[in-house]
């Protein structure tokens, strides 16, 4: 198959089937006045930044281009490239030299890697000239662009544009010999809507030269630079861009195959507002007359409405209720004292500001949630301005007599139960329901049963709220609905978290209970769930149809159970996933030991952010950054990320947050299921060394006994493992043992200083932020570390190069399991990671449940076997949880209840 093919770092094939190309145009000192300036003050550093933004923005070729006057054109080219050649992100992709001399040509062939593109060459000149070019541009090894242009001039018609190029392409394919893949043909895009009735035309006949250059010229790809197109625009942006975008959109159906366009500056086809895709489409194709006076109209009215977008205040004219909802609506606090102040003095009380205008604004907010036309970040906005208001009124309430009826929908009290420090969905839980008029009380996290309890009893409250993450606290729940029984609380009882689920509710908790017990799959449905229960004329309907979808679940259950067919433990020992030991030589780490890396830069960690469970945690389905482009929630998500971004930079420059590291690598083996590991001391590995053993043959030295668990169901069919982790670590009897990391990250130093600072200021969206950041940044820090180990500490994997996608999909060799996740749900696994490296010197906690404070933390098992990856354990039986407890120095009862969420079986009450 024939395919175009380029390449910087990495390569880039062009076929048929490829999409769109787009090269960026960014860095181009004609098509760009910063761009030149940079340049010309030898900003180069900067005029970098220009290159890595386009490459940022989805460029996949780079056209640089210093075809300046005043400049050494030359000597500008071969600065820039080989600057650029030092930066691997931008040199990833292939350059496309840009200069209309051929010399500045030449001297960027001599700097590039990879195969580029020569922008370009022409019949301008006459045959030879072109002859030579091609020929050099070959030998340089590059593709080369063809400008329809020949000894009379540039070509503006359909019929001279195809037959200068047809004729470039003959000379270069049947004399020379030159791939016709590696022909790129331009074939002019000039600017239209000049006013000029010549001009009408160019777009029209440009694609219509491209549909039939592709039909006639095989092989050869078709491109254009789309800028010119609007150049009589050049005010107006967005009329800039709706033309390239349309115009891109008809080409590319002619069969461009790239463009060289500003990456990143296009609107969206389908986001175009339909009148002015109408008036650009009408320019485009020559469809009306007066279509350029009307394309013109336009761009002036949407200059003046982007001028006032930027200062619409008209809204500042309205009533002071309007003002309020508006203010609400659209999440601005700028005014919000000044407003909540004159309403209460037009109003006269400050709960009738509150009752009133304030709680309509909510309402109209919860509304537009609950019809999807609002997202979760802007109703925390929204929740902030309230949050500014309320604070300004309450003074004036505690002088106000006779408090009058309230109109809260009902009072909820939250809390993330002891042991649990996990907050960030519960608070945007919070924040959702006072958005629609519930009062909140929320209690925090780690917060115990009894205090939950009285608190809910002083506070008068009409619906406890339960939240958490680890499974630990599953079972703090169930003892929460104990309580509530025991007591003779009957308030209905609410479950959420990332751990709980609407069976373990119905199995578990409800059971414990009499009242009513529900699960809540997350924060847009809590409103909904909460309404109903406090409905009085629902409640009883609700409360029926809750039961019967448990009962169902507690039935499906048992069934489950019952059907789940277990290996006896030595069964699904002997079908270990025993990767093949013979011929395995484990790396040895360069550097064995224990390794504190405190503080941890923020600078090297933004680049290693995972955006999608991000943007999850805000209720943004999709992943990061396609969902950019969403047409749902494309708009939201950028919103977000620049809020995210923001504060991030905040974040990173002024230190707000202390990230810490600490890791060990050490001599290790296997036994069953357990893994040992060993002191490994210098004069250790010293010795080692002289002996000429790679490998830690004999150590000393007993540090840890890790125990892991199994998998047990019965697996049907050949060749299918019963995985433990420890069957990645080599046996010391298969001819010598291994060696076995650990690691723990935070990143959560500081965060509960910012999120007060935010709250004070009542800056619910600042505050959620800041906290999904903190764990953003821990999860990266575990990411950056990982791959830090692989390549530099453990250093099994020193050449590996990995962009950030491929780390997201983590496509490297090694694991890091983490304790209290499927392959080792066991969270006493922390216990050990946590001694082993004495994380709490780091400032590191473990509560009595083993989450780990600061909550923005990470903590694993490091496994650099090929073979090794992640798996669940899935239910297991009382034989292997008797030798688990055995072999982890526990009681039974103990480890049943820590293992809980995977017992096979019925645990016998004590
Ligand atoms: N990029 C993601 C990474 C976290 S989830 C983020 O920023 O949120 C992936 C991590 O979870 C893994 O690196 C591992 O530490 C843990 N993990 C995932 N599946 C696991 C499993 N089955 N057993 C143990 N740990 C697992």
């Amino acid at each position: 198959r024939v395919r175009t093919r380029l390449s910087g770092l990495e390569p880039l094939s062009i076929d048929d089937d490829s999409l769109f190309v787009y090269v960026g145009e960014r860095t181009n000192v004609t098509g760009s006045r910063r761009f030149r300036r940079l340049i010309a003050e030898d900003a180069y550093d900067e005029a970098l930044e220009v290159a890595r933004h386009q490459v940022e923005g989805g460029a996949q070729i780079l056209d640089v281009n210093m075809d300046e006057g005043l400049l050494d054109s030359a000597a500008a080219m071969r600065r820039y490239l080989n600057l650029m050649a030092a930066e691997p992100d931008i040199s990833r992709i292939p350059v496309m030299l840009d200069s209309s001399r051929w010399e500045v040509l030449e001297t960027g062939l001599r700097c590039i890697q990879g195969k580029g593109v020569v922008n370009s060459i022409s019949l301008k000149e006459g045959e030879d000239d072109f002859r030579t070019q091609a020929r050099l541009a070959r030998a340089y090894g590059a593709a080369v662009v063809v400008m329809a242009f020949d000894e009379e001039g540039q070509a503006d018609t359909v019929e001279r544009r195809v037959s200068i190029l047809t004729r470039a392409y003959r000379i270069l394919t049947r004399e020379m010999g030159f791939p016709p893949e590696d022909i790129v043909l331009d074939p002019n895009i000039f600017a239209v809507a000049t006013g000029i009735p010549e001009h009408d035309r160019y777009a029209l006949d440009f694609i219509e030269s491209v549909r039939v250059l592709k039909r006639s010229l095989p092989h050869a790809l078709v491109s254009g630079g789309v800028s010119n197109l609007s150049f009589s625009f050049r005010g107006s942006p967005p009329v800039r861009e709706a033309m390239h975008s349309a115009f891109l959109y008809h080409a590319i159906q002619a069969g461009l195959d790239m463009a060289i366009v500003n990456a990143g500056a296009l609107a969206v086809y389908d986001e175009i507002p339909p009148e002015l895709k109408e008036a650009v489409e009408d320019v485009l194709f020559v469809r009306k007359e007066g279509a350029t006076e009307r394309l013109t109209r336009m761009a002036e009215e949407l200059q003046g409405r982007e001028a006032e977008r930027e200062e619409d205040l008209s809204w500042r004219e309205l009533p002071v209720a309007e003002r309020l909802s508006h203010a609400l609506v659209h999440g601005i606090d700028g005014w919000v004292q000044e407003d909540a102040e004159a309403a209460r003095v037009e109003l006269g009380r400050a709960l009738h500001v509150i009752e009133g205008p304030l709680m309509d604004g909510m309402n109209v907010v919860g509304d537009l949630f609950g019809a999807g036309k609002m997202f979760l970040p802007q109703v925390v906005k929204s929740a902030r301005v309230m949050k500014k208001a309320v604070a300004w009124l309450v003074p004036f309430l505690e002088d106000e007599e006779e408090p009058g009826e309230s109109r809260s929908a009902g009072r909820v009290l939250l809390a993330t139960v002891k042991g649990d420090v996990h907050d960030i969905g519960k608070n945007i839980v919070g924040v959702v329901l006072q958005c629609n008029g519930f009062e909140v009380e929320d209690l925090g996290v780690m917060v115990p049963a009894e205090r939950i309890l009285q608190e809910a009893v002083e506070r008068g409250v009409d619906i406890i709220g339960l939240s958490g993450l680890i499974t630990p606290s599953l079972d703090q729940m169930v003892h929460v609905a104990g309580e509530m029984e025991r007591q003779g609380i009957r308030l209905p009882l609410l479950i959420g978290g990332a751990t709980t689920s609407p069976t373990h509710t119905a199995v578990k908790i409800a059971p414990a209970y009499s009242g009513l017990t529900v699960h809540v799959t997350d924060a847009s449905r809590a409103v909904g769930v909460v309404s109903r229960v406090l409905d009085p004329q629902d409640a009883t309907g609700f409360r029926a149809l809750v039961g019967e979808e448990q009962e169902g679940l507690r039935q499906r259950f048992a069934g489950r159970r019952a059907r789940t067919d277990l290996l006896p433990l030595d069964e699904a020992r002997a079908r270990r996933a025993v990767p093949e030991w013979d011929g395995y030589a484990p790396p040895e780490p360069r550097q064995p030991g224990v390794h504190v890396l405190a503080p941890y830069p923020l600078a090297d960690l933004t680049g290693y952010i995972d955006w999608t469970p991000f943007l999850a945690t805000w209720g943004i389905p999709g992943s990061y950054p396609a969902v950019l482009d969403d047409p749902a929630a494309g708009s939201q998500a950028r919103a977000l990320m620049e809020d995210a971004r923001t504060l991030l930079d905040r974040i990173v420059s002024e230190d707000l947050l202390e990230a810490r590291a600490v890791f060990g690598l050490w001599p290790a083996h296997a036994v069953a299921d357990d893994v040992l590991l060993f002191e490994s001391t210098e004069s250790e590995v010293r010795a080692r060394d002289a002996d000429g053993g790679g490998s830690a043959s004999s150590p000393a030295g007993l540090l840890a006994r890790v125990p892991f668990l199994r998998q047990q169901f019965a697996k049907k069919g050949e060749g299918r493992f019963n995985r433990a982790l420890s069957d990645y670590v080599r046996p010391a009897h298969e001819g010598g043992g291994d060696w076995t990391g650990a690691f723990a990250v935070t990143a959560g130093v500081g965060v509960e200083a910012l999120v007060a600072r935010f709250e004070a200021e009542h800056d619910d969206y600042h505050a959620i932020l800041a906290q999904a950041l903190a764990d953003r940044l821990a999860e990266a820090l575990a990411e950056r570390l990982h791959e830090r180990v692989r390549t530099e500490f453990w250093g099994y994997a020193a050449d590996e190069s990995l962009d950030a996608d491929a780390l997201v999909s983590e496509a490297y060799r090694g694991i890091r399991p983490a304790p209290g996740y499927p392959a080792c749900p066991d969270h006493p696994g922390k216990r050990i990671i946590f001694d082993l490296l004495d994380a709490p010197a780091l400032g590191l906690e473990l509560t009595e449940s083993l989450a780990m404070k600061p909550a923005a933390s990470v903590a694993g098992w490091y496994f650099a076997h090929p073979e090794a990856r992640y798996f669940g354990v899935g239910r297991i039986g009382r034989d292997q949880v008797e030798d688990y407890a055995r072999r982890a120095g526990m009681t039974v009862q103990e480890a049943e209840r820590w293992l809980a969420p995977s017992l096979a079986y019925e645990p016998e009450v004590p």
